[in-house]
């Protein structure tokens, strides 16, 4: 099976992806997450992103393509997998489609997680990060066991450097502006399904459940 997740910077697609990838037993793969591990082990490819992710901007496609392409050609991926934050431009999408063309491939489903603009301030700066193992919380909506220390692995928890309030406005406007023509791109290929993000995370999984099966 081969999920997209869609949706608004601070939608809901990681905690989402993370429950598919756990009940499906397919691999999440997050270009975010794959870029900030290369920030924290100070890589080239690290060094390169984080110039454009600072400022709320997307890393170049080519670059991005060439890490998520290597990224789904890994064994683990071989029956499936959910794509958390890719495609983000037309351009990814077609690269992407090029690619499961070649080798007698298709997405199955690309899931909308629709979150109008006045939420997503608010879900951001709450929103604390695990960057050892890609854990995300919420410290009013889905707060860790303890304050500040990811439940998975321990680590200390942070507010990214890009979702401070400034560079949400940012991403939101990139959002419109580049990756929300991706619904349209999927819907005239018959994959798209929508779901309210704004419900409770049980319930948006309840939601993308039913659609998947
Ligand atoms: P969120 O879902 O909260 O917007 P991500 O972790 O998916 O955040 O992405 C964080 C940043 O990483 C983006 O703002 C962008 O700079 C960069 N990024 C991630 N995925 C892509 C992509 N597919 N294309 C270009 N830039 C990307
Ligand atoms: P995205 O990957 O789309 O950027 P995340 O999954 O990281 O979004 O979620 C953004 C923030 O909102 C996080 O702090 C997360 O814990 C919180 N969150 C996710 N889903 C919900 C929900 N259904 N209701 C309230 N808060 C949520
Ligand atoms: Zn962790």
């Amino acid at each position: 099976m081969k999920i997209i997740m869609l949706g608004a910077p601070g939608a809901g697609k990681g905690t989402q992806a993370k429950m598919i990838a756990e009940k499906y037993g397919i691999p999440h793969v997050s270009t975010g997450d794959i870029f900030r591990a290369n920030i924290k082990n100070g890589t080239e490819l690290g060094m390169e992103a984080k110039k454009y992710m600072d400022q709320g901007l997307l890393v170049p496609d080519e670059l991005t393509v060439k890490i998520l392409l290597d990224r789904v050609a890994q064994a683990d991926c071989a029956e499936g997998y959910v794509l958390d934050g890719f495609p983000r431009t037309i351009p990814q999408a077609e690269v992407l489609d090029e690619a499961l063309n070649r080798l007698g491939e298709k997405i199955d489903c690309a899931i909308n997680v629709d979150v109008p603009d006045e939420n997503i301030v608010k879900r951001m700066s709450g929103r604390r990060a695990c960057l050892k193992c890609g854990a995300t919380y919420h410290i009013e909506h889905i707060p860790p066991k303890r304050e500040g220390i990811c439940d998975s692995c321990e680590s200390e928890l942070v507010l990214r450097d890009d979702d401070k309030p400034e560079t949400v406005q940012n991403r939101l406007k990139v959002y419109h502006d580049q990756t929300q023509p991706l619904i349209e791109f999927y819907t005239g290929k018959g994959v798209l399904k929508t779901v309210d993000g704004t419900a409770d995370m049980q319930d948006v999984f309840a939601a993308i459940t039913a659609i998947l099966g």
